[in-house]
């Protein structure tokens, strides 16, 4: 209590992250550096971020060329880089149409106004529920917020947006959508709520659902796109045919963005002036993001983070049980996870806790079996007993 207060009480920023006691200066590949020159193996990747890893060549010659060029123009013009990133993920993703955005939270917002209006046009004006899932997150604006079924992320903030539903389990999301539901908004593997892999038999049960009584179904893939799973899309890997798919968080490698993607009746109920971000699709974040997206899309690329993945997890079988996640988005549970990410880290490796007893790894995209076998050297001292 007491460091919290100290720190409030000092530091010119706000206390909403709690204490943090290291500070970061540099980063290079898969290594971040403290401001005392300390080297750390990084598995958080920025939270799942940084999926080039640290200053990637390709990244780094992308944005100062960019710079040099063009950083921003607002939405009153086109540009290039925009188009080529809207090429790249409807190209990948099959669906029709992309809205660029600055953050996950920001991609949800939009995404769940999307649903809405495309009742709203549709002549179905008493379409507003947008059903969520036990343990999703989907962020802190408001909207992402009434959708985030976490009573710590909602205290204080009431009234949040009406028509927001979330059943307690799992069995229930079914019986929850029905003709006044606009949207039904899953994630394929629950990043913030533990790394928990939702049953493919669960999803698709959703998506019926969802066909039979004119919801349209929201993929968020914040945190498992871009290559996170092994996969471009973890939906496409779920055999799941969404309206809507979210992104952010490693689609520009670093570079804040997010992205709204929508199949073109869908997309279409976005007409002049119903939506808009002054930031969203700036040229900086759309070279970073096309450049990201065709280094990751490559066929190798993603085998390897299938393969490194696979050995990563076989490795943690080692420290903690109940190890879950697909490709390089993998958690475990251990008997303290605050505990085990501080010992980690005083042992030169960084990963994050989500919950009380799980740990979640999701380092850059580039590791090597070699980065494996160093995080297993340097924290042998916590292989369970
Ligand atoms: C991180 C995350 C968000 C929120 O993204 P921000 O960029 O932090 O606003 C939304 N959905 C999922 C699945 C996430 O992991």
């Amino acid at each position: 209590m007491e460091t919290t207060a100290i720190n409030a009480a000092r530091l010119p920023v706000m206390d909403n992250y709690g204490p943090r006691n290291r500070t970061l200066v540099r980063g290079e590949g898969v290594y971040v550096y403290d401001d005392q020159g300390r080297q750390y193996l990084d598995m958080t990747a920025g939270i799942a971020v940084c999926s080039l890893g640290h200053a990637h060549p390709v990244l780094v010659e992308t944005i100062a060329r960019q710079a040099a060029t063009l950083l921003h123009c607002s939405n009153l013009y086109l540009n290039p880089w925009q188009l080529q990133a809207a090429q790249q993920l409807t190209e990948l993703s099959g669906l029709d149409q992309a809205l660029f955005c600055n953050s996950g939270t920001e991609a949800n917002e939009a995404a769940i106004k999307l649903a809405r209006r495309f009742a709203y046009v549709r002549g179905e004006p008493h379409r507003t529920q947008l059903v969520s899932l036990p343990h999703g997150f989907h962020g802190r604006t408001m909207g992402a917020l009434s959708i985030t079924p976490k009573p710590a992320y909602q205290e204080g903030y009431a009234p949040l947006v009406p028509d927001c539903v979330t059943p307690d389990t799992l069995d229930q999301v079914v019986a929850c959508i029905g003709p006044n539901t606009a949207a039904c908004i899953v994630e394929v593997i629950q990043g913030e709520g533990g790394v928990n892999e939702l049953p493919l038999q669960v999803l698709q049960q959703i998506q019926a659902r969802c066909r039979e009584v004119g919801a349209l179904l929201i993929v968020d893939e914040v945190q498992t796109g871009v290559g996170r799973t092994g996969h471009f899309f973890a939906f496409t890997d779920a055999g799941l045919d969404p309206d809507i798919v979210t992104l952010a968080k490693g689609l520009a490698g670093g570079v804040p963005v997010g992205a709204v993607l929508a199949k073109a009746e869908v997309a279409a109920a976005f007409t002049a002036g119903s939506h808009g971000t002054t930031f969203g699709g700036n040229p900086l974040a759309m070279a970073a993001a096309a450049a990201v997206c065709e280094v990751v899309r490559q066929p190798e690329f993603l085998a390897s983070v299938r393969a490194v993945g696979q050995y990563l997890k076989q490795q943690l079988e080692t420290f903690g049980t109940e190890v879950s996640g697909k490709g390089l988005m993998l958690g475990m549970t251990v008997p303290d996870a605050k505990a085990f990410v501080a010992e980690a880290a005083e042992a030169g490796v960084l990963t994050t806790a989500v919950g009380p007893t799980r740990v979640r790894l999701v380092p850059p995209l580039i590791l090597e079996p070699a980065h494996v076998d160093e995080m297993a050297e340097r924290l042998a001292h916590l292989r369970r007993g």
